[in-house]
């Protein structure tokens, strides 16, 4: 079977991990080097944050971060939009969850066996501080936690500067550099090519086709309600005041401190534009929680976002497409790689409400 991916992005990479291990004829196409629009990203793998967007205090949110500059809004997909207001504070079906948490449980047992293989990415499973600055917002992430579908391990703990901290036990980090340079030596043998597929005529010769092509997937399916939120990743040197990873919930800030750097992202904003104008946001305002003496590189990235934020997975013909994980791509992305293989080789149909727009 002649299988094409388009997209080497996280989630085409773990997808031609999986169908590697079958015996497939793959070719991954990328228009830039592999994992280039992923690597900016925290590498925190915390599938149990997952944050629904189709909701009136996810709306209220993002206006008090834009009010606060902290998101900037230029443009949205508008089939993103329009599935967004029809289906505002409506709830998923039950099997949802079930599949999250199935995609969950996987995906951190896929990390840390990877690692378990070889730690050539530097895994640690030392949990996760989600930060807080006010007391009230505090209480109020805690009881939210508290009727998670996920029902993760957390305790609230101080956090000297701050009112105090969620802490998730269970959540694990990698540096996703090094994953990338990982998934490259994993991928020995598997066909790349370095090219930008225009129109999906250009794949006639292939039995099925893979679109993991992050929020360029709606180019090739128009109607695809995927949108981008923009953000930023530094690799940097200096001295964190906690050596801890930690998530500053008012500023959208994640730092991950290793030894040999310190990973920094952050922002949020509607936009699918090249302009990184806004990437010195980030630095300013992670200065109070980081002393940074050098900055080894920036990238950018765009979180292809489902209207409710979870995944689009599913197959029609001979199209497989995985997208719309948004905040939380790298989190999920092994169950992505792993359904999209089992649906491409026919051993799943269907994932139910994962495969909702997938009707083209
Ligand atoms: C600041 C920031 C921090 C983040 N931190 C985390 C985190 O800590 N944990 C987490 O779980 N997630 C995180 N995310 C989210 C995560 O980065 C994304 O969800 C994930 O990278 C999306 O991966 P992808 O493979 O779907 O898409 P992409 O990485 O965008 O990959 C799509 C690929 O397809 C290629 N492509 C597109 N069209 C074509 C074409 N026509 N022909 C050939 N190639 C094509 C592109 O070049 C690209 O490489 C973060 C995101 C941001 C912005």
């Amino acid at each position: 079977m002649k299988v094409a991916i388009v997209g080497g992005g996280i989630v085409g990479l773990f997808t031609a991990y999986f169908l590697k291990k079958e015996d497939v004829d793959i070719t991954l196409f990328e228009k830039a080097d592999l994992g280039s629009y992923s690597v900016h990203a925290a590498g925190l793998i915390e599938p149990y944050r997952f944050d629904k967007i189709n909701s009136t205090s996810m709306i209220i949110k993002m206006l008090k971060y834009s009010l606060r500059g902290t998101t900037y809004i230029r443009n949205v997909n508008k089939f993103w939009l329009k599935e967004l207001l029809k289906n505002l504070n409506k709830n998923p079906p039950e099997d949802a969850w079930k599949t999250m948490r199935e995609m969950a449980e996987f995906s951190l047992k896929a990390y840390k066996e990877m690692a378990e293989e070889k730690n050539d990415f530097n895994y640690r499973d030392d949990g996760l501080y989600e930060v807080y600055l006010r007391e009230e917002d505090l209480e109020k992430g805690l009881e939210e936690e508290k009727k998670s579908p996920f029902n993760p391990k957390f305790e609230k703990v101080d956090f000297e500067g701050f009112a105090g901290a969620i802490f998730f036990p269970g959540l694990s980090r990698i540096s996703t550099e090094k994953f990338i340079d990982r998934m490259k030596n994993e991928l020995r043998g598997v066909k790349i090519v370095n090219k930008e597929i225009q129109s999906l005529d250009e794949l006639k010769d292939f039995d099925e086709i893979v679109l993991t092509s992050g929020i360029w997937t709606t180019k090739f399916i128009s109607n695809l309600p995927v949108t981008a939120f923009k953000g930023y990743g530094y690799r940097v040197k200096g001295t964190p005041k906690y050596n801890k990873p930690l998530v500053l919930v008012d500023d959208g800030i994640a730092i991950s401190p290793f030894e040999d750097f310190i990973k920094i992202t952050g922002g949020f904003d509607a936009d699918s534009s090249y302009d990184s104008s806004r990437a010195q946001l980030v630095l300013d305002k992670s200065s109070r929680i980081v002393d940074i003496s050098f900055i080894y590189e920036m990238n950018m990235g765009f979180r292809p976002c489902s209207p409710d934020g979870f995944p689009i997975i599913g197959k029609r013909d001979n199209i497989t497409v995985a997208t719309g994980a948004c905040r939380l791509g790298w989190s999920y992305a092994p169950a992505m790689g792993k359904y999209t293989t089992d649906l491409v080789l026919g051993r799943l149909k269907d994932l139910g409400y994962i495969s909702r727009y997938v009707k083209f």
